[in-house]
């Protein structure tokens, strides 16, 4: 089995199962109970909060957990919206391509009376640090804009926009779900005041996440309840995930410059030979993109049909994100960096992790010429293209 689908989750390392399950049969007591077990519990806790600060230049306190990638976006972007409401600013810049974390948060703030930008993310899939400058006004009190992108694997130059927010006095929010433990991050260095992360997309566990604050940073609760996370995120802690989570994290952390080189090597090899197919374009910039990504729309065809055959082969991709997978709107990030709506349901993304050897690089090669060469035998639409009764747009 191949697995090209690293984007929509990655295998539980080794490491940090063992931690799992040393922790789920040794630390099974409450953190928040006062004897021993208990407080093995909450040291537990602790380490890890330290551990995960370390790796993106935070201090432990500005850590919390949460369930994942999704209530951390919720949590930081509430919390903004909120601060921002009290002070009588209500307008929150973001991009057209986000996770429907953020998108789907935005669009109830919308209708809770919030003013939402939503910026163009061009052909090319990034924003330039000058529209975010010139987008923010008085009333401006969150910019949300993702590390790098879920689908098409594109890098923000985040670094810059945070400069600008930090200039102009706006919070910065970036979802750096796909980027933490792939990219070097660094929240002093990057600007960013608020940092969402998920443990399941570097080979840690599903169900848990953090969200950075910068100190001095009021988050609002989305849980009522206990005092857990200093009052933050009420629930008894998810010990033996948190603490699976940190373990993933110095892994991928320490691993990052080499896993890097080497998927950026495959990644490379894999668009060259995806561009020989006719009719074919990558989507996102070709360089500044995850090292792992790669997204191609093929003209002519259905994406569906070409992750069935590809499955057959023993290939797992996606197209589209998964999360939108089963209804047939082609997928907002690629309508949002101008493809069209016949164009985008021919996409397929490849997610690659470090288990895969040039050699699988090749077969998939193959294997997606061979299957977009056999749908398009039977497409009417590559007929009409090919009669000259539609004009080709790749
Ligand atoms: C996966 C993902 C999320 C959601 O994270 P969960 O832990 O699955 O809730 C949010 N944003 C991006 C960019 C993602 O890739």
């Amino acid at each position: 089995m191949i697995y090209a689908d690293n984007a929509a989750t990655t295998k539980l390392s080794e490491a940090a199962l063992c931690t799992m399950t040393d922790l789920l049969r040794e630390v099974w007591g409450n953190p928040s109970s006062l004897y021993t077990h208990g407080q093995e519990a909450k040291e537990v806790l602790e380490k890890a909060r330290e551990e995960i600060a370390a790796v993106i230049g935070a201090s432990p306190r500005e850590i919390t957990f949460t369930s994942g990638g999704s209530e951390a976006d919720n949590q930081a972007i509430r919390s903004a919206a909120e601060r921002g409401r009290i002070k009588g600013k209500k307008h929150i810049i973001s991009t057209a391509f986000e996770h429907h974390a953020v998108l789907h948060t935005l669009e109830k703030l919308r209708k809770e009376g919030y003013e939402i930008t939503l910026l163009d993310v061009h052909e090319n899939g990034l924003v330039t640090p000058e529209e975010v400058g010139a987008a923010i006004r008085e009333d401006t009190c969150l910019v949300t804009i993702m590390t790098a992108n879920n689908e098409i694997g594109t890098i923000q130059p985040i670094r810059e926009i945070g400069a600008v927010c930090r200039a102009r006095g706006v919070l910065f929010h970036t979802d750096a779900v796909q980027a933490v433990g792939h990219i070097p991050l660094n929240v002093a260095d990057d600007n960013i005041d608020l940092l969402s992360a998920s443990a399941h997309k570097f080979h840690g566990p599903k169900g848990v996440g953090f969200l950075y604050a910068r100190k001095g940073i009021l988050l609002s609760n989305l849980i009522e309840g206990g005092a857990q996370e200093r009052g933050k995120r009420a629930g008894t802690e998810n010990v033996p995930g948190i603490g699976a989570m940190a373990t993933a994290l110095k892994e991928a952390n320490a691993n990052m410059a080499q896993n890097a080189a080497y998927l950026t090597k495959l990644r490379d090899r894999l668009i060259a030979g995806l561009k020989e197919i006719p009719h074919s374009a990558l989507n996102g910039d070709e360089k500044r993109r995850l090292p792992g990504n790669v997204n191609f729309c093929f003209e002519g065809i259905e994406g569906e049909s070409l992750l069935l055959l590809l499955d057959d082969k023993g290939i797992q991709a996606s197209s589209g994100s998964a999360c939108t997978s089963g209804s047939l709107d082609p997928s907002h990030v690629l309508l949002a960096i101008g493809r069209v709506h016949d164009v985008a349901h021919g996409s397929l993304r490849l997610s690659l992790g470090e288990d895969l050897s040039e050699e699988d690089i090749d077969y998939i090669i193959r294997s997606v010429k061979e299957v977009v060469t056999y749908l398009r035998g039977f497409s009417p639409i590559w007929r009409d293209l090919m009669s000259g009764k539609k004009e080709f747009i790749l």
